[in-house]
């Protein structure tokens, strides 16, 4: 019977694991550097234009490798010149990634699961349920189709100067796929952006906030949302398995690897729910005196919630409680949302494979309207 010979996809390696894959060939690692520039810097997937390899590793790489980039379903453009893609993620499913210009930075945020399994109360992604970790090639290869469509800016760069893992899915819950991407854009052979430029957001996974300091610590955005355990519980369940003194210490010691530099903690705005001036005290008194900063984002409703938007009065009186105290805090603009793609309507398509096979969820409950009641603690 003939024996199927499995190509490696290059893309998504990281510099260790290419230079493995050479050494393994007899090759010099130092090649793994020239394939890099290749495949990220120059775009190109066809070893027979990798003209400063020799012949022969060309031909071992054609029979042994591949550049296989996740393949895009749709793209759509909005008023405000944001751009969301789907990516397919097979099964007819897709996840999507979403291109927010402004005048001095461009930002892309990607996404690093296939649905999520913390069923965060609010979150249309959540509320689709988990199917399965993307490949680092499928994360990054997200990042590498936007820089190629996009258009240059004026001065000549990029149009994707910053990444943030703030599209679907928790990024340091797919921890194995996502460090190499972290490498890579940093890599001066890849992507080569400052580790200010790399934020990864996360719902609070303590043990990989640990981790991720000692691998590769980017800038970290970590999504508080309530500034009491009772509330949190409810709103953000992954908070049962850490609560917040436990991700604060985590957040701390995080910040002090990077010689303290700014953690930014996100506070989605939920009328009636997190948004009174109580809360902004209590949030002000977990995070004063502390290298953090506050981003209030108003809450986007996506069909089914029951969650509504703080109004735009609750939310400036909110941030100047924080200010009063001494914090820096902004709001989020809302970007994109004509084309569903403002954060947290980002649902792609996924098929529930956890819910279908069980009939339930991993991680808390179903983010179900009928069985919610959320009191504000
Ligand atoms: N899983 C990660 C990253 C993806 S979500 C995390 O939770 O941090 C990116 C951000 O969007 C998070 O702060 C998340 O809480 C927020 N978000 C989720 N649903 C939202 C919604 N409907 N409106 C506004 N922000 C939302
Ligand atoms: Fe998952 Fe983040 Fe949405 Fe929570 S907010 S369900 S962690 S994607």
């Amino acid at each position: 019977m003939a024996t199927t010979h499995k190509k490696t996809n290059l893309l998504g390696l990281s510099q260790g694991d290419l230079e493995q894959f050479l050494i393994a060939r007899s090759e010099k690692p130092f090649r793994a550097r020239q394939i890099m520039q290749w495949i990220y810097q120059r775009n190109v997937s066809d070893f027979d234009a990798m003209t400063d390899l020799s012949k022969s590793l060309r031909a071992q790489l054609k029979e042994d490798a591949e550049i296989v980039p996740p393949q895009v379903q749709s793209r759509h453009d909005s008023k405000d010149g944001c751009v969301k893609w789907l990516f397919s993620s097979g099964s007819g499913q897709a996840v999507e990634t979403v291109f927010i210009p402004e005048s001095d930075r461009g930002t892309l945020c990607i996404s690093s699961q296939v649905g999520c399994a913390l069923d965060c109360a609010f979150c249309a992604t959540g509320a689709q349920g988990f199917n399965r970790n993307l490949t680092s090639a499928e994360i990054i290869g997200q990042v590498r189709h936007a820089i190629a469509e996009l258009p240059h800016r004026d001065n000549g760069e990029a149009a994707v100067s910053n990444v943030v893992f703030m599209g679907m899915g928790e990024p340091l819950a797919n921890y194995r796929n996502v460090v190499p991407v972290l490498e890579l854009l940093v890599s001066d052979w890849s992507y080569g952006m400052s580790r200010r430029r790399v934020t990864v957001s996360t719902s609070g996974i303590v043990p990989h906030i640990d981790k991720l300091a000692e691998d590769c610590n980017v800038a970290l955005a970590v999504s508080l949302h309530a500034p009491n355990d009772e509330l949190r519980d409810q709103i953000v369940p992954i908070n049962k398995m850490h609560p917040i003194a436990s991700l604060l210490d985590a957040c701390w010691q995080y910040a002090a690897k990077r010689s303290n530099r700014f953690i930014t903690f996100e506070y989605v705005m939920l009328r009636d729910v997190n948004d009174s001036l109580t809360h902004a005290n209590q949030l002000a008194d977990l995070l004063k005196d502390k290298p953090a900063k506050v981003n209030l984002i108003p809450f986007n409703p996506f069909p089914g919630t029951e969650f509504k938007r703080s109004s735009l009065d609750t939310i400036r009186h909110f941030q100047e409680r924080l200010r009063k105290h001494g914090l820096v805090a902004t709001t989020r603009k809302t970007r994109g949302d004509d084309i569903n793609a403002a954060c947290g309507q980002l649902a792609g398509k996924v098929s529930d494979r956890v819910k279908n096979r069980l009939g339930r969820k991993i991680v808390g409950h179903r983010s179900n309207s009928k069985n919610r009641r959320i009191s504000s603690a």
